[in-house]
């Protein structure tokens, strides 16, 4: 097995196969699209990544302001789901914390909902049943795979629990229907003696926001690593994207990880354009 566990050619791979899927939409005159949604007014890492690759691919994409007050937002998502134009609809999470989260998602029509985040699709995903598999966990899944790790039987821990990352990714891999059988333990800021478990795991999974966090002697010898972690971080001057894993010494006592980037990210996004484009399919069957 490779050491550096590569998802950009998984994703490359994944954009050939979606071109031709989009030049078939095109014949029928439909454009996939995508609504971003946004709270917040600052930039957004994902959100540009996910819009440059989608130009390239010929997907459309808005992003919008929601408004603050709860009507107003009912109103405008009402309209996005009307909206025939429209095929995915992804919100930036965390939402303002004003709101209540669980209230804000079930706005979100489950046929357009690309990234399995309403209660519906998330109460079907807990059934083994999927609507639109979630973009993150389909993204390290879809890596395991690439690499034939078999997830089978394997004591794989998840080290967060937000809605986007831990908590699908830990319901598909222990979900008999889905047919992954991993051992799962989902740890958290809450978690005492996080070393006991994450230096057992066979299969180690990142989700925590925190620039290099994960150094040596917190993990495995021999473990396979997937670094789900995106930040920003100044280096000389410049911002550069790290992990929430310390790679350069990581790297030397494990089996296999991911980089960040060029890891988990790229197949992130190429798994979310796959589900807007199955979105537009659906529509014109
Ligand atoms: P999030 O909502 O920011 O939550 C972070 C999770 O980490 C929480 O569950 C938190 O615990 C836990 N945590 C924080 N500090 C911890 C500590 N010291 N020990 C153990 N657990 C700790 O998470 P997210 O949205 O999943 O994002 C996590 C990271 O992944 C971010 O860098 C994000 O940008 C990145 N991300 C990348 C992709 C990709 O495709 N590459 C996709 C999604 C997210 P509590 O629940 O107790 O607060």
């Amino acid at each position: 097995m490779r050491k550096e566990l590569l998802g950009k050619p998984i994703a490359e791979k994944k954009y050939a196969e979606l071109q031709e899927r989009i030049k078939l939409l095109n014949n029928k005159k439909t454009e996939p699209k995508l609504m971003l949604l946004r709270f917040r007014n600052d930039f957004s890492y994902y959100n540009s990544a996910i819009i440059k690759t989608a130009n390239k691919l010929n997907i459309k994409t808005e992003e919008i302001y929601l408004p603050q007050h709860k009507k107003d937002i009912e109103h405008t998502i009402e309209i996005l789901n009307k909206d025939r134009t429209i095929h995915g609809i992804l919100p930036e999470l965390p939402i303002s914390k004003e709101l209540d989260e669980r209230w804000f998602l079930s706005l979100i029509s489950p046929l357009k909902d690309v990234d399995c985040l309403t209660p519906y699709n998330l109460g079907l995903l807990i059934h083994g049943e999927v609507n639109f598999f979630p973009n993150t966990p389909r993204s390290i899944i879809t890596i395991l795979d690439n690499y034939n790790i078999d997830t089978m039987g394997m004591n794989t821990v998840i080290v967060g629990r937000s809605l986007e990352v831990g908590i699908p990714l830990a319901n598909i891999l222990v979900n008999k229907k889905l047919n992954r059988h991993a051992t799962v333990t989902v740890c958290h800021s809450k978690t005492r003696n996080l070393l006991s478990y994450t230096t057992n795991a066979d299969i180690l999974i990142i989700a925590v926001g925190k620039a290099n966090f994960f150094r040596a002697h917190m993990v495995k010898e021999e473990s396979i690593i997937i670094d789900v972690g995106t930040n920003i971080v100044e280096d000389n001057g410049k911002k550069v994207l790290v992990g929430d894993v310390f790679y350069q010494e990581v790297k030397e006592v494990v089996r296999a990880i991911t980089p960040v980037p060029g890891g988990v990210g790229p197949v992130t996004i190429a798994m979310l354009l796959e589900n807007v484009v199955i979105a537009a399919e659906r529509n014109v069957a």
